[in-house]
């Protein structure tokens, strides 16, 4: 990922792509502490542009806040940020990471002293799990690992700290042939993906686990409100890892998966073992809306 060209927007400034490093001293390498969004842009019928940019932004600094973390530039910023590293890396699609981290001025537990760096890079990323995976769906493992306690991580933050946890569950999950982990919350119940949330749908009502232990994606909320243009209902409910073997199908969001199908979880044969007729549905509809089709979602797409 480093060697490459292009520019990515660090504290402020565009630099060239191979040139934005920083410190094996940096404090958020040793501590894990730093916090980040993953973004999209697409190349939507009305000019290339990024999704729901403003959510991302201010979830980006609600985790800042959560953790105590100054930020340096303010909101417009950010947002305008994003918008020139894809317009400068000539992007017409791609994904986008803004990263706040502690710098290499101090160690110790304790960041107090170090410098907070903020930096935006963009590029070119297709299919997340595979574009085979939006179609035919992907084989699932429920983690023997658990999601981090609601006081352990605290999972309104994107920080980059819940991700060692979902590299767990991920990796064991890939080791033993699935494609993704489904990680349970510590007292057993359905929480989230390594890196996106869950829907079920059961006698054609979609169900979704509790977000206690699972990030407020944004993806999901996209899926609320389509879920309401297509009449579906929508319960949240605690659902435990049987309720998604038996469900009629199911699938995971996330702004990197975006909408995929899950044909099989631990075995267990999901459905028909095939994207569901809702699941189709629901992709389609959030695919016209990142793209520009619908023009009632215009107003999340912020044109680069
Ligand atoms: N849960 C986790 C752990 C994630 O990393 C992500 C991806 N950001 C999601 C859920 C889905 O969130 P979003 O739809 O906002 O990308």
């Amino acid at each position: 990922m480093a060697d490459r060209d292009g520019f990515i927007w660090y504290d402020g400034k565009l630099v060239p792509w191979r040139d934005a490093t920083t410190h094996v001293l940096t404090h958020s390498l040793h501590y894990g502490l730093s916090v980040f969004e993953g973004v999209r842009a697409y190349r939507a019928e009305i000019g290339t542009a990024i999704f729901r940019l403003q959510d991302h932004t201010n979830r980006l600094f609600n985790s800042a806040h959560i953790y105590q973390i100054p930020m340096p530039f303010d909101r417009e910023t950010i947002n305008e940020a994003q918008r020139t590293v894809v317009r400068e890396n000539q992007l017409e699609s791609g994904y986008l990471r803004p990263l706040v981290f502690y710098g290499p001025e101090k160690m110790g537990v304790s960041p107090k002293g170090a410098r907070v760096h903020v930096a935006i890079a963009a590029w070119p990323w297709g299919a997340y799990l595979g574009e085979e995976a939006l179609s035919q769906g992907i084989r699932v493992k429920v983690s023997s690992f658990a999601r981090q306690h609601v006081n352990v991580t605290m999972p309104r933050a994107k920080v980059a700290t819940t991700y060692a946890n979902s590299i767990l569950a991920n990796t064991e999950a890939l080791q033993d042939g699935y494609d993704e982990a489904l990680l349970l919350d510590t007292e057993g119940f359905v929480a989230e993906g390594s890196g996106e949330n869950l829907f079920i749908v059961k006698d054609g009502v979609l169900c979704e686990p509790e977000i206690a232990s699972a990030l407020t994606g944004i993806t999901r909320s996209t899926i609320h409100a389509l879920a309401a243009d297509l009449g579906l209902r929508v319960v949240t409910k605690r659902l435990t890892r049987d309720d998604v073997y038996i469900a009629d199908e199911a699938f995971f969001t996330g702004t990197a998966a975006e909408v995929t199908p899950i044909r099989e979880v631990d075995n267990r044969q999901i459905g028909s073992g095939r994207r569901g007729p809702v699941t189709e549905q629901l992709q389609k509809a959030f695919f016209d809306v990142v793209n520009g089709r619908n023009p009632k979602y215009h107003h999340w797409l912020s044109k680069v």
